[in-house]
């Protein structure tokens, strides 16, 4: 036997299948946003047991394991939905929602359009207006206030908290935010609302990439119609698991799944783009050493799924370096011989960029 076989041998024992965590919303006596012929936890449940059959159809369990927060009408605490994908050990959280404008807006029936969120600090009122009622089913359950710790949904002050947890995961859930986006704008044909950031409770609490999908407007009734339609959930769940497939490809290195039925997977997944020895040209900055070493530590401040400018404002004065990595375009500060001496850098460039962590590098590509 090799020594290649042996290692092919150790790898296979080790390998854990990817676990996603599907959360469809609401549920039981939460009926959440409510319309005139249906209502948002019948067509949060819908979707989510379609896109889970779907992931569990073209792969093998090996492969991808599904987990459900639900998978029926029944109530379930937001802590106890982020205790499940914790301890499945999720590498995914996907929370399925419908969104709704208020009874008070004249434009109510004609808003319409996809939203996917990740955690962070909303930078619009209405961001946050969409997180206060998400997390407002707290109020529904007798001891909220303890079981949250003192966290109030409606003052603005409690979302401050949500910026750092989810920081470590920031980019990939961004990445996957996007797909969804995507493709939930063209396979189901939405109106691209945008990916956003605001505070929601449940991802917060989740140890892993996360990302909230508001469907579309049941205030709107031709998006209400769509999406209690049996062709309006397929293309709905269709749109997802084709993120999902696409996510899937990207965090593997580029590796399709082995499993079954690849004709139904999504064709558009040959995107992802091997980081190159370019990753690698960096510019002499006054922090940390003088040239980049095979192993070094950066402080990342930015991902986008397009190049900015070193230069740009974005960057608040600060030098950066450029990477790409699993489809986005990210931006470190500093070239770092050891993790203590990123993280007095980390400390200083929080404050202007709350959402900075730092990388490991081997090479021109990150590691960790
Ligand atoms: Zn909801």
């Amino acid at each position: 036997m090799t020594f290649l076989s042996l290692v092919v041998l150790a790898f296979n024992a080790e390998a854990k299948p990817f676990v996603v965590v599907i959360d469809p919303g609401h549920g039981g006596k939460d009926y959440g946003a409510i319309g005139a012929v249906t209502n948002e936890k019948t067509i949060n449940l819908n979707v989510a047991k379609k896109l889970g059959e779907k992931i569990r159809k073209n792969y093998g369990e090996d492969e991808v394991k599904v987990v459900y927060t639900r998978d029926k009408d029944v109530f379930i605490a937001l802590n106890d939905r982020a205790r499940i994908a914790n301890e499945a050990k999720g590498d995914l959280f996907i929370s399925i929602h419908v969104n709704s404008v208020d009874k008070k807006n004249k434009r109510r029936a004609t808003i319409a359009g996809t939203e996917v969120y990740t955690c962070g600090l909303h930078r619009t009122e209405s961001n946050l207006e969409v997180a206060k009622r998400e997390n407002a089913v707290m109020y529904l359950e007798d001891d909220y206030s303890q079981k949250y710790q003192g966290f109030d949904p409606t003052s603005p002050e409690s979302y401050i908290a949500f910026e750092l947890n989810q920081s470590k995961h920031l980019d990939r859930s961004i990445e996957f935010a996007t797909l969804a986006k995507d493709y939930l704008t063209t396979t189901a044909r939405r109106v691209d609302k945008g990916v956003k950031q605001a505070g929601f409770w449940v991802l917060w609490s989740t140890g892993m990439p996360a990302v909230l999908v508001e469907l579309d407007f049941i205030s709107n009734p031709t998006s209400e119609k769509f999406m209690a339609s049996a062709d309006g959930v397929e293309k709905l769940s269709k749109s997802l698991y084709q993120a999902f497939a696409d996510y899937y490809t990207a965090v593997n290195g580029g590796q399709r799944p082995a499993g079954k039925a690849s004709s139904a997977k999504s064709d558009n997944a040959g995107t992802t783009v091997e980081p190159t020895a370019e990753a690698e040209s960096v510019d002499d900055d006054a922090a940390g050493s003088d040239a980049p070493a095979a192993v070094e530590y950066r402080v990342q401040v930015l991902a986008s799924d397009k190049a900015v400018s070193t230069s740009s404002r974005l960057f608040k004065g600060e030098k950066v370096s450029e990477y790409f990595d699993r489809g986005m375009y990210k931006y470190t500060v500093g070239h770092f011989r050891s993790q203590s001496e990123a993280e007095k850098s980390l400390r200083r460039l929080r404050k202007k960029f709350p959402q900075a962590f730092i990388i490991k590098m081997e090479n021109g590509r990150r590691v960790d």
